[in-house]
């Protein structure tokens, strides 16, 4: 899959499936969103590579630091020689190679969760320092910004390919196509101001990190749906 934008940016889906992975262009600046789980390193090497060609990966960003989006940054940022970026809240976690496994959000993910853990083995990946912190916004290239939309975890961001594309991480999942809302979230009616500073960026689509594209008209309509239950 790809998009693009009326400056020319463009974004390919790099790896879908349990975990997506985006590859930005804007001019000559690439950046990297999430690298997906350790187990589909093989398939981002590949496809990273031939889309690059002779250029340089500029930045990696990282929407959180949970073990399914960056189990790739470290091998990542050594091949590639990149700077990792990522909300300053995450920092730690990166550092240590944790997740903090998130409060579930439905019946099912909270037995998963109080099953699993807050920390659990089977969610550490290689650690790996970052070299930017970003706290509320952070301009990335001419046009592209990343901005803080917490509410799945505490440091939670998102990119915003010339207010058209955001690429948002697990601030919703793609999953079902009636319902953007994810099975995993720390702070459900922060997630829920997060959907609202989205929805003001002005963006037509936004790419999850599992699943599909979520159209803005799905947004808005869960957005007026959960204000209600978790907001007034
Ligand atoms: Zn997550």
């Amino acid at each position: 899959m790809k998009w693009i934008t009326t400056n020319g940016c463009m974004v390919h889906q790099i790896i879908k499936g349990r975990s997506n992975s985006y590859l930005v262009m804007d001019n000559n600046i690439s950046i990297l969103v999430d690298t997906g789980m350790e187990k589909s390193r093989k398939e981002l090497i590949e496809k990273l590579d031939d889309f690059l060609g002779e250029k340089r990966l500029s930045y990696l960003v990282l929407t959180h630091a949970h073990y399914d989006h960056v189990g790739n940054a470290a091998t990542v940022k050594k091949r590639y020689d990149t700077k990792i970026i990522i909300q300053k809240k995450e920092l730690e976690y990166l550092r240590e190679g944790a997740s903090q496994v998130p409060s579930g959000t439905n019946f099912i993910t909270h037995i998963l969760v109080a099953l699993a853990g807050r920390i659990s083995k089977f969610s550490e990946y290689e650690k790996v320092q970052a070299d930017f912190l970003v706290d509320d916004e952070y301009i990335l290239s001419p046009n592209c910004y990343l901005m803080h939309t917490p509410g799945h975890t505490d440091g939670s961001m998102s990119l915003i390919v010339d207010g058209e594309v955001a690429l948002v991480g697990d601030a919703m999942f793609g999953v079902f196509n009636w319902s953007v809302f994810p099975p995993f979230a720390d702070d459900v009616p922060t997630m829920i101001k997060s959907w609202r500073k989205l929805l003001k960026t002005g963006c037509h689509s936004f790419l999850p990190g599992h699943g599909t594209k979520n159209s803005r008209e799905l947004l808005k309509k869960q957005y007026d749906k959960y204000k209600k239950r978790y907001m007034d």
